[in-house]
């Protein structure tokens, strides 16, 4: 037996074995990924030439509907590597299971919303559990690029505009796909993505160039992917866009300096789909030879889907363009993926495990549980919701209504719609005896009817179609229709409770005059429309926060809460500010916002010193109390500004957040620590740096809460 077979010795000992026996072919065949539809596939496979399956119809998972994965099939490609290939080594199969698996969480922007990362690592968990039964143990997720401008369709899967509570949401998702709760069979490798400002895209037009200066890189772009980095994540997609005129499959800064050297990541980059051979439109690569050479020296590891590395990195290696340690180490890298992921010992998977975990009633429970605490209130004139008695006359309409799918939201590939609910179906089951609902699908209809009726129901938004890759638009109205239609049934003079599943954040200030309620349910996936029919009845209490800005109109974005100063700031009444001439300065709802049916109070905001040195944690605390009269949920959220500082910095920052519940009349103390981790900011260099002088700080629940106090660092040096 060859050691590499021998799972007593280290993974760094089977590693070396392996390489020490591979052909130039055998090692450019193993960073080679190529999707199910390849014709030549099964071949290419016992022959060596491919080290990872992605299983995909299309460059556009996202948005098609793909076949399902089948283990079968999965198990078929595993022998032709194991048993037909010269040296055995497995394939790692990969998917795009990004919320989900055939049941399906939230999309990313509504988990985001929960403020409730564990609830993340549970449902990547169940997902891995769920994906690696059909044979997948890598998933391309989670992704974490930050988004400033919902008109990019990808803001769907990532968690939102803060880089602090995006990474709280990265860490926690790499910690639930590589779980060490798991068995190991059913652990996945994570993959952060896309590496780096992907998100940044101008206009928010998908994948467009970017301008990202350095400090905003650290700053904003950087801090998830670091945080994935320290929470294990073994792999990392590379983005298709460019920073500074260098597609990032070619940074060699960003993609080797920054994120090995500084960052300490240690495991697999895959390129994203075709992105080596993007090489040559960006207009950096002049052949596939030279994109080949620019991907691996800038560090990639994996090519997704263009066999530019199998092509040419043999004789890139031959010619002496390409020196051996370079491809070494990058085959070293993957086969250390597998190695721990114990592919070696466990390549096949049990077709039996799939009955045992697929969509079981636990992992439904889990991605309701979720979708429950991610739906945001934001507002309730004359506290419309939750319908109550004697107004038991409902009507429901609106085009989402009776929609099942499109619930799931985007990159939903296996999910099971028989376990999805409509929000007609969770209405009708959850409805009080009392009550009366009519559902009608056209809006005539409707507005015929909303006489005989004391509230309607309108389910608005957008479909999973419209959010995602490659699916971005110009406007963040409501799709083409809706709010005609909302303005049809307020004609009627009756109350009218809106909900809105979507993909992005949405300018609704034309449906906030319209309707006296508004709840945002994002795309909730295998839950369905059951959280807002909870809510309308009164047996939920919206506690979801938004994680992204609602703007008034479109014009407004780019608009995020952690903005810079400028050297005109707003609100003021001065002209010569920075601002628009035809709307008001501020969002229509701000990040961190959401209601709830219960009021609370933040009240006693103490230091436990006023003044520390550099270096030392300062002990932020607040009482929360809730001062209505149902039980529900709030988030608390301290937020810091160190306003002079040697580079000017955002006028608000997320430094610390806890969701917390209390009953009525309950109060409860929160602390945050805020120490050097809080209080600094990176220099454009990379450099960590914690400035002396005074600091804001604010808590509250939402990034415009009032309630402020203030500490100072001295240097360290003080005595
Ligand atoms: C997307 C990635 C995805 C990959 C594989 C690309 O088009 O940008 O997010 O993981 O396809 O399907």
């Amino acid at each position: 037996m060859f050691p590499y077979k021998d799972a007593s010795l280290t993974v760094a000992e089977r590693v070396r074995d392996l390489l020490s026996r591979m052909t130039l072919e055998e090692k450019a065949g193993q960073l080679n990924q190529l999707p199910t539809r390849d014709e030549r596939l099964q071949a290419r496979i016992a022959a060596g030439e491919l080290g990872s399956v992605l299983f995909a119809d299309s460059a556009f998972a996202g948005n098609d509907k793909q076949a399902r994965v089948m283990v079968g099939q999965v198990n078929e490609l595993q022998k032709l590597a194991v048993e037909g290939s010269r040296l055995g080594i497995p394939l790692i199969c990969a998917r795009d299971v990004i919320h989900g698996h055939t049941t399906v969480a939230p999309i990313p922007l509504g988990q985001a919303a929960t403020w409730n990362p564990p609830l993340a690592k549970g449902a990547q968990e169940n997902a891995a559990r769920e994906c690696s039964a059909d044979g997948i143990r890598w998933a391309f997720s989670p992704m974490m690029d930050i988004a400033r401008d919902p008109r990019w369709g990808r803001i769907a899967e990532g968690f939102g505009e803060d880089p602090y509570l995006a990474s709280a949401f990265a860490a926690a998702s790499v910690r639930g796909f590589q779980s060490d709760a798991l068995p190991p069979e059913e652990r996945v490798a994570a993959c952060a993505k896309h590496y780096v400002g992907y998100g940044a895209a101008e206009g928010g037009r998908d994948y467009n160039t970017t301008e990202i200066t350095p400090t905003t890189m650290w700053n904003t772009y950087l801090p998830p992917f670091k945080a994935a980095v320290e929470a294990g994540a073994m792999t990392i997609m590379s983005a298709f866009h460019e920073v500074d005129g260098i597609p990032l499959a070619a940074h060699k800064h960003w993609l080797n300096t920054v994120l090995r050297e500084h960052l300490g990541f240690t495991g697999a980059v895959v390129t994203d789909w075709g992105s080596i051979y993007q090489l040559i439109p960006h207009g950096v690569a002049g052949d596939d030879a030279e994109a080949a050479l620019l991907a691996i020296l800038a560090g990639n590891d994996m090519d997704m889907c263009t066999e530019l590395f199998y092509r040419n990195l043999p004789t890139l290696v031959r010619t002496g363009k390409l020196p051996l340690a370079v491809l070494d180490t990058a085959v070293a890298r993957l086969l250390t993926v597998k190695f721990t992921l114990g592919l070696f010992e466990s390549p096949y998977t049990d077709p039996a495990r799939a009955a045992r975990v697929q969509s079981i009633p636990a992992h439904r429970e889990a991605a309701l549980h979720f979708a429950r605490q991610s739906l945001v209130l934001l507002q309730n004139r004359n506290n419309v919701l939750p319908i109550k008695e004697p107004n038991t006359g409902i009507l429901l309409c609106g085009p989402m209504a009776d929609m099942r799918g499109i619930l799931h939201g985007t990159w939903c590939l296996d999910g099971d719609e028989r376990h999805t609910t409509t929000l007609k179906e969770a209405m009708e089951r959850l409805k009080p005896e009392a009550f009366k609902l009519t559902h009608v699908g056209l809006i005539d209809d409707a507005v015929k009817l909303a006489r005989w009726n004391n509230t309607c129901v309108i389910a608005l938004g957008e479909s999973s179609g419209r959010s995602g890759e490659d699916n971005c638009t110009t406007t963040l109205e409501l799709p083409a229709g809706q709010i005609e239609q909302v303005a049809a049934i307020h004609a009627m003079g009756i109350p009218i409770i809106a909900i809105v599943f979507c993909g992005r954040a949405l300018a609704l200030e034309r449906l906030c005059q319209l309707a006296d309620t508004v709840i945002i349910a994002w795309h909730p996936g295998t839950a369905g429309g059951i959280p807002a029919a909870e809510a309308v009845y009164g047996l939920l209490n919206p506690s979801g926060k938004l994680p992204v800005t609602f703007p008034r109109n479109s014009g407004q974005v780019p608009l995020y809460y952690n903005h810079k100063p400028t050297g005109r700031p707003v609100p003021t009444k001065n002209r010569y500010h920075s601002r628009y001439i035809d709307a008001l300065d501020s969002p229509l709802f701000p990040f961190g916002y959401g209601m709830s049916l219960t009021t609370f109070a933040f009240t006693a905001l103490e230091v436990d010193k006023s003044s520390a040195k550099v270096g030392e944690t300062i002990n932020v605390s607040v009482t929360v109390t809730n001062t209505g009269d149902r039980t529900g949920d709030t988030v608390a959220q301290l937020y810091l500004r160190d306003p002079v500082a040697t580079i000017s910095r955002p006028v608000r920052e997320l430094k610390g957040f806890r969701r917390i519940t209390l009953s009525p009349g309950e109060s409860q103390t929160v602390t945050f620590p805020i120490g050097p981790e809080e209080l600094g900011f990176y220099t454009a260099d990379g450099i960590w740096c914690v400035e002396p002088g005074l600091f804001q700080v604010w808590v509250g629940d939402s990034s415009e809460a009032p309630l402020s106090t203030q500490v100072t660092l001295v240097p360290a040096t003080t005595v």
